[in-house]
């Protein structure tokens, strides 16, 4: 068995003065509360001086790893160029025109900080562009963290069917333009649009449900979403801060070859530096230019974050860095699968290679946030911590996420692990 007494100090330590003891609020899944020292390529290094294979890619932006040397010159010589500037600089034309080459469908982009606040600039730009108000929302798909989105996210059996807050301090009001859908059913979105289709501004889905154990679209799902918004003059957003830079160069556009009329990014698109951005058509954006409504943000563009963006973007466009990496995942998926059959363990996994999800006690990939609730959280939890005393570091969620640093080595010590874990887990 591992040591954490270091990071039980800690976080014993770190509770008196940080309200929450954590960061982030997502971060309380996590148990133990580990600290950690350093990362370096695939690894992480607490402060008990274990070492762990890494799958968490800190939820996904460490698509390269940690002390990646591209990224590190990148960031380097830009810091000493300048920090944030609050001004114009020559980033920015580099890298908008990286992400419109690099992404289907994709004409003009603009920059931000956070994944949240992507979200809610594309909001706010449907809204101005349709001259609507509604925004339709699926259960169990993560937008962010605000009052305005954070619906249904992970609601109770009950509160299914209808708008349910997912926190304290959230009121209706709050969220009384959102319209909450299953996802994958297709007869339910057109039912709907047939009755708001005049005030639907826009209709926001992750393309992979990947917050809610990675659910693949159902074949059409995707394209059918974007026909009905074209239908009713509605726009279509892609919320692809897990899925953009991650399954392919260009995200979701590129891996179903469906465009919608906007994307949002962050998370892989900087390999772990602050940034995201939106994709969308001139056309659309053009609301921002013609002085229509405001996108602003003190950071946005700030400089290194855009230099880290480059750097990682460019990596990414190298010859057969997304087949390595879905093809590692899927040989881990195999395997997980293989073994679990062999202990009398029923298990699936669903998603692509670079980002799945595995679920014990259910029989069939999930194919929405009602199925999903149906797998045993709890004995997930479990193989989650054997995983960890071998020295696999794996969200608490069953996602796995895998990089471009992870090599065959990392994936034979995972793939002994898991036949080790799995062997005992009953
Ligand atoms: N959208 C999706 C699909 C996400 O997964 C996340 C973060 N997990 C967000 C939005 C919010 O991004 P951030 O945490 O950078 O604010």
């Amino acid at each position: 068995m591992l040591q954490f007494t270091g990071s039980e100090e800690l976080y014993q330590k770190t509770k008196e003065y940080l309200a929450l003891g954590v960061s982030s609020g997502i971060r309380m899944a996590s148990d133990p509360i580990l600290y950690f020292e350093r990362a370096d390529g695939p690894y992480y290094y607490d402060v008990d001086g274990n070492e762990f294979i890494d799958y968490t890619l800190a939820w996904g932006p460490l698509i390269l790893g940690s002390n990646h040397p591209a990224i590190n010159s990148a960031v380097i010589d830009q810091l000493g160029k300048s920090y944030t500037l609050g001004a114009q600089h020559r980033l920015e034309p580099k890298l908008s025109e990286l992400m419109v080459k690099s992404i289907p469908g994709v004409e003009q982009v603009i920059f931000s900080n956070t994944g949240t606040e992507a979200v809610q600039a594309a909001m706010r730009i449907c809204k101005t562009y349709t001259n609507r108000t509604k925004v339709v929302k699926f259960e169990g798909h993560y937008h962010g963290w605000l009052s305005n989105i954070l619906v249904s996210y992970h609601p109770s059996k009950a509160q299914l069917g209808a708008p349910a807050a997912s926190c304290g301090g959230q009121y209706e009001n709050d969220f009384s333009d959102l319209i909450i859908l299953p996802w994958n059913d297709l007869e339910a979105l057109k039912t709907v649009f047939q009755k708001y289709g005049d005030d639907i501004a826009c209709v926001i889905s992750e393309p992979i449900l990947a917050n809610s154990g990675s659910c693949m679209p159902k074949a059409g799902y995707l394209e059918g979403i974007v026909d009905i918004c074209k239908e009713y003059g509605a726009v279509s957003v892609f919320d692809e801060v897990i899925t953009g830079f991650r399954i392919a160069l260009g995200g979701a556009r590129e891996y179903f070859g469906v465009i919608p009329d906007m994307s949002i990014y962050a998370k892989a698109m900087a390999g772990g530096f602050t940034m995201s951005g939106i994709g969308s058509t001139q056309e659309i954006l053009s609301v921002l230019a013609e002085g229509k409504t405001i996108h602003a943000g003190t950071y946005n563009g700030t400089s290194h974050n855009l230099a880290a963006a480059i750097a990682t973007i460019e990596t990414l466009s190298q010859d057969g860095m997304y087949e390595k990496m879905h093809g590692y995942g899927q040989e881990l998926r195999a395997h997980i699968e293989k073994e679990a059959t062999k202990n009398g363990i029923q298990l699936v996994t669903t998603g692509v290679g670079s980002v799945f999800s595995v679920h014990f006690g259910l029989d069939n990939p999930p194919l929405d946030y009602e199925a999903v609730m149906g797998a045993d959280v709890a004995l997930y939890k479990r193989f989650h911590n054997a995983m960890l005393h071998n020295n696999v570091l794996l969200l608490p969620d069953g996602r796995w996420y895998i990089g471009a640093s992870h090599t065959e080595k990392e994936l034979e010590r995972t793939m002994k692990a898991v036949t080790k874990v799995l062997k005992h887990l009953h």
